[in-house]
């Protein structure tokens, strides 16, 4: 393994989108009736963006995350990441994508209780077949870039919010994903740990990682270089951070923020 995480996080660096909705929606039907959790979105998202998804609750924003995250489908529409038609994959497909390319973290960890945090971290390379030699490198490497080289003994009871949080980002980040997905990361957390989390996501942003966080809090999605607003399973609003206040008028539909130069530095954070 010689590539380093920048190298894979840039990609075959043909400039395409790394994330390409086309008039995506997902229905759930129960019974005779249907919530469009997504309603015909399209949505572009360019490799190195950190974009901020805001909206009431319901409208619709986890359910994109888990269609960009392979792990939903759309009901009609078409999603390409990085260039390759991931709407109609099958399951066993969609799990390798998962697994080799999207990390994931969530409001409330989704940490393995009684595993060790060195153990939370390994086990998606467990899953992976990565050797042991290498797990065990790379689990060191994660914890440390995350500053938890000193609790990877400790299991999450023996933890703050923040430091699982934490645990929770070195075990999203160590199979070197492309894309980030965030579902309210720092919502169980006070304001002060929340900054901390944000910060930690910053630097991976800085590094290349596409980021897309969902989150209630302006002050979090301020840290954002681009800021979507959704309202009933649509894209209301789509830009550059602005100004709350003025989210009422017609939606913006311009083109994407146009992703930053290729990253460089701090590239070995993540490199076995
Ligand atoms: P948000 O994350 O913005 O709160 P969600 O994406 O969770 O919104 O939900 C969007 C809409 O889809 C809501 O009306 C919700 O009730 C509905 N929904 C989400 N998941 C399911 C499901 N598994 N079955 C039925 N309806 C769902
Ligand atoms: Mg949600």
């Amino acid at each position: 393994m010689s590539a380093s995480y920048t190298d894979r996080a840039a990609g075959a660096g043909n400039g395409e989108a790394l994330i390409r909705l086309e008039n995506v929606s997902r229905v759930y039907r129960m019974g005779d009736s249907e919530v469009r959790a997504l309603d015909d979105v399209s949505l572009a998202v360019g490799r190195g963006e950190f974009v901020a998804l805001m909206g009431p609750s319901g409208s619709g924003k986890s359910t994109l995350l888990h269609v960009l995250g392979c792990l939903d489908s759309p009901t009609s529409g078409a999603y390409a990441l990085e260039g390759q038609a991931v709407h109609d994959l099958s399951e066993d497909r969609l799990a390798e994508i998962r697994q080799k390319r999207i990390g994931f973290i969530f409001q409330s960890y989704h940490l393995v209780p009684r595993m060790t945090a060195a153990r939370n971290v390994e086990l998606p390379m467990l899953l992976a077949g990565v050797e042991p030699s290498e797990r065990r490198e790379r689990v060191r490497v994660a914890l440390e870039s995350v500053g938890l080289g000193r609790r990877a003994r400790h299991r999450p009871d023996e933890m703050s919010g923040g430091e699982r949080q934490r645990v929770a980002i070195a075990r999203a980040m160590v199979m070197r994903p492309h894309l980030l997905l965030a579902d309210e990361p720092t919502g169980n957390l006070d304001s002060r740990t929340g900054d901390e989390i944000v910060a930690l996501l910053e630097g991976l942003n800085a590094a290349g990682l596409t980021i897309v966080l969902v989150t209630h809090d302006p002050r979090i999605a301020g840290h954002a270089g681009r800021l979507i607003r959704m309202l009933d399973g649509r894209i209301q609003a789509d830009g550059a951070e602005e100004e709350p206040a003025f989210s009422g008028g017609a939606a913006a539909t311009g083109p994407p923020a146009t992703p930053g130069s290729p990253p460089v530095s701090r590239a070995g954070e993540f490199k076995p």
